[in-house]
């Protein structure tokens, strides 16, 4: 469209076509622009709902209808006016168009620079500064908003802490301890997808909320972290090096009858049960009553979901 636009005015300028045919290509190449970028800003503005998006993406519309009127309307003879002076009402609206433009565009960055220092200052209220995580009553209203939606039915927690962090900060040091944090938060990260809520619990309590998962998987993240915790070390100042492990409870919910707060809790009653038996391992949590829509197992028959699975 931009070619064209070019294109249409080489005719003109050489005599050969009427003045018309140039404003009408210019016009619509302009034109098209403009409708580009209402539709971009206009479909980015529907994930963000973004009020600034939403004015920048009507004034473009706007624009881009403004500029194809005025090509197709000045096709011919003296509306075909382009001079500044002229008084005809197409070359006034399209004068007018151009100023609506410069104005609508400022206002529309200033808004969009401020509704970006917003939406920053929310995303630092609710991550926890040293991990980077959600901090706890973010992780809250984001789990309880997920819990409530549709979908949301099937998710497990993982709950985590490390072994022994008070000898660990009176071994080395506060700062030692916060890059232990840090450090295990960024292992979090990299352990868990994006859709994940990941949150800092506590002290050095973590937990994870793991959307549409089952038993299994989250056993295979819980002990995926705390294999990960205990190979890895911590580079310290001085060159040293420190090491840490990560004892983990999991549980899947039950069913719809179980709210997030009772599976969290047993996910917490698992790392208990993880912390006596040695510290160093991911456990499951028993669920308090036959899951929904599975038939209750037989007499007898044994159960091995609350198996504690020992770390590598
Ligand atoms: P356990 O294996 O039973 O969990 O033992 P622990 O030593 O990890 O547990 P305890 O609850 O006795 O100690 C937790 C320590 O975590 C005490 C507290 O000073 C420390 N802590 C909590 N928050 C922070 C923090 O933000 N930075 C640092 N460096 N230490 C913290
Ligand atoms: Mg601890
Ligand atoms: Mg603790």
């Amino acid at each position: 469209m931009n070619l064209l636009g070019v294109l249409g005015t080489v005719p003109v300028y050489q005599g050969w076509l009427p003045r018309g045919v140039a404003i009408l290509t210019v016009s619509l190449a302009l034109g098209s622009n403009f409708a580009i970028s209402a539709r971009l800003i206009w479909r980015h503005q529907r994930s963000t709902r973004s009020r600034a998006g939403l004015l920048a993406a009507g004034i473009l519309a706007a624009m881009a209808t403004g500029s194809s009127l005025r090509g197709i309307y000045n096709i011919t003879g003296e509306r075909a006016n382009v001079l500044i002076s002229s008084q005809l009402l197409p070359q006034v609206g399209s004068l007018l168009l151009g100023a609506l433009f410069t104005v609508g565009s400022s206002l529309g960055f200033l808004a969009m620079v401020n509704e970006r220092q917003r939406r920053e200052l929310e995303t630092h209220s609710r991550r926890d500064g040293l991990t980077g995580l959600l901090n706890r009553t973010a992780f809250f209203e984001a789990a309880h908003a997920y819990v409530a939606a549709p979908g949301g039915e099937r998710f497990g927690v993982v709950m985590m802490d490390i072994d022994w962090f008070k000898k660990i900060n009176d071994r080395h040091g506060h700062a030692a301890g916060d890059t232990t944090l840090t450090q295990l938060g960024r292992l979090i990260t990299q352990h868990t997808r994006l859709s994940d809520l990941a949150g800092r619990y506590g002290g050095e309590e973590f937990c994870l909320l793991l959307k549409d998962c089952t038993l299994a998987e989250a056993q295979r993240v819980a002990q995926q972290l705390v294999n990960a915790a205990a190979r890895q070390s911590v580079r310290l100042p001085g060159g040293q090096a420190l090491h840490f492990t990560l004892s983990a409870g999991y549980a899947q919910r039950q069913g719809l009858h179980e709210s997030l707060e009772q599976v969290i809790n047993r996910a917490d009653q698992a790392l208990y049960e993880a912390k006596h038996a040695g510290r160093n391992r991911a456990v499951a949590g028993l669920p308090t009553a036959p899951p929904e829509s599975v038939p209750a197992a037989p007499e007898g028959s044994t159960d091995n979901t609350g198996a504690a699975s020992q770390a590598a």
